[in-house]
């Protein structure tokens, strides 16, 4: 096949495939067409963001207003945070980890058997011990059994990774119960950090809070930035403290900068279009997305028990959980499925419209069964 036929039948296979989905987080409703100029630059933003370095064709003025608006939503101290645009929710959370494991060298991480597998690996990869915790029936921590785990170790250092958010129900932890067990088991070493990859991004905008962010008690937070807000190239964010940060820091004179990140050479694309995205959308643009996804998810929910199916979904949350769907159907809509449920994701960019032709998918499927009997 020639490049050119090669390129065109690429495209119309990627076209396809994202006409029709609606089971993984990933928003669509993106045109960063004006940003096509950058393409024609080696943009690297090598070094840390905040630290004046040699290589100038980066983006790291960007990558601090974004660093600054997320410090800002997830409610850190002006005076004492830091952060950088990873290349995914997985790598900004082996950065929390990293500096937990820095902080605390004999500590054991507790997690919930519903914690995504970036998690385990990166566990795996840092070498530190780590005990799972029972998840309760929607997904959420157990809290009774953190506590006993916890209370088993008290005599180690604890490193607590709260989701918000899991993958597949949109379970999230509150970040002030687990608190609340730590103080009352006396564990003062102790080191928590936020998975919130999907819903962290708009945590802040939930009718009934649940605390997840700085002020309430996180240590760092990572969130994924092709997730809600979109992008073409897949990113992430970790926010935390700079006072954590400054003990993980190396000075490398090649670059003249401080090497605080994981990966050396950094995508400074990826920034530009999560620059853009914030500035054109700004705080109240970002809430507006997160209510059209909760209306959209509660009329697909309502939509779906009309049917007979029972669909549910946690407080607050954009995904709506119901019992497995046909592969026919899991195929077609690219739901993701694990064990005995499905998922569908009310991204911003899915319609009314979307929802009701899965339904009426689902409707003729069922027909076609009551047909066949
Ligand atoms: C998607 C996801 C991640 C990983 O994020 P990537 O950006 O794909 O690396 C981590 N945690 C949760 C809960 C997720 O849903």
């Amino acid at each position: 096949m020639n490049i050119h036929t090669q390129l065109e039948d690429t495209l119309e296979n990627i076209k396809k495939a994202s006409n029709l989905f609606l089971g993984y987080p990933i928003s669509k409703d993106f045109d960063y067409t004006p940003l096509f100029e950058f393409l024609k630059y080696p943009i690297n933003n090598v070094g840390d963001p905040f630290i004046k370095s040699t290589y100038k064709v980066q983006t790291h003025d960007m990558e601090r207003e974004v660093i600054e608006f997320f410090a800002d939503l997830f409610r850190a101290n002006p005076e004492d945070y830091w952060g950088y645009i990873t290349n995914g929710g997985s790598e900004s959370n082996l950065y929390g980890l990293y500096i937990a494991r820095e902080l605390y060298p004999k500590a054991m991480v507790y997690y919930s058997e519903s914690t995504h597998y970036s998690v385990k690996k990166n566990i795996h990869l840092l070498n530190i011990p780590g005990i799972v915790i029972r998840s309760q029936e929607n997904s959420e921590i157990d809290y009774e059994d953190l506590q006993n785990t916890l209370q088993y170790n008290r005599h180690k250092p604890a490193i607590i990774l709260s989701n918000f958010g899991t993958t597949m129900t949109e379970a999230k932890d509150d970040i002030s119960k687990i608190k609340g067990i730590l103080r009352k088991l006396a564990i003062q070493d102790h080191y928590i950090h936020c998975d919130g990859a999907l819903s962290g991004t708009y945590g802040a905008f939930l009718n009934e809070k649940i605390p997840f962010d700085m002020a309430d008690g996180a240590d760092s937070i990572s969130i994924s930035g092709h997730k809600f807000i979109g992008s073409p190239i897949p990113s992430g964010v970790v926010i935390t403290k700079r006072s954590l940060r400054d003990r993980v820091s190396k000075g490398v004179s090649y670059i003249g900068s401080l090497d605080t990140t994981i990966t050396g050479s950094r995508n400074g694309h990826s920034v530009l279009f999560l620059w853009y995205a914030i500035k054109n959308m700004g705080v109240d643009g970002l809430k507006a997305r997160y209510n059209h996804s909760l209306e959209i998810a509660e009329y697909c929910k309502t939509k779906l028990n009309a049917i007979g199916i029972n669909a549910w979904s946690n407080e607050g949350a954009i995904t709506v959980v119901m019992p497995k769907t046909s592969d026919v159907i899991k195929n077609k809509w690219q739901l993701a499925t694990e064990g005995d449920v499905t998922h569908l994701i009310c991204m911003p960019n899915v319609s009314k419209q979307q929802i009701n032709a899965f339904i009426e998918d689902l409707i003729k499927e069922k027909e076609a069964q009551i047909a066949l009997v």
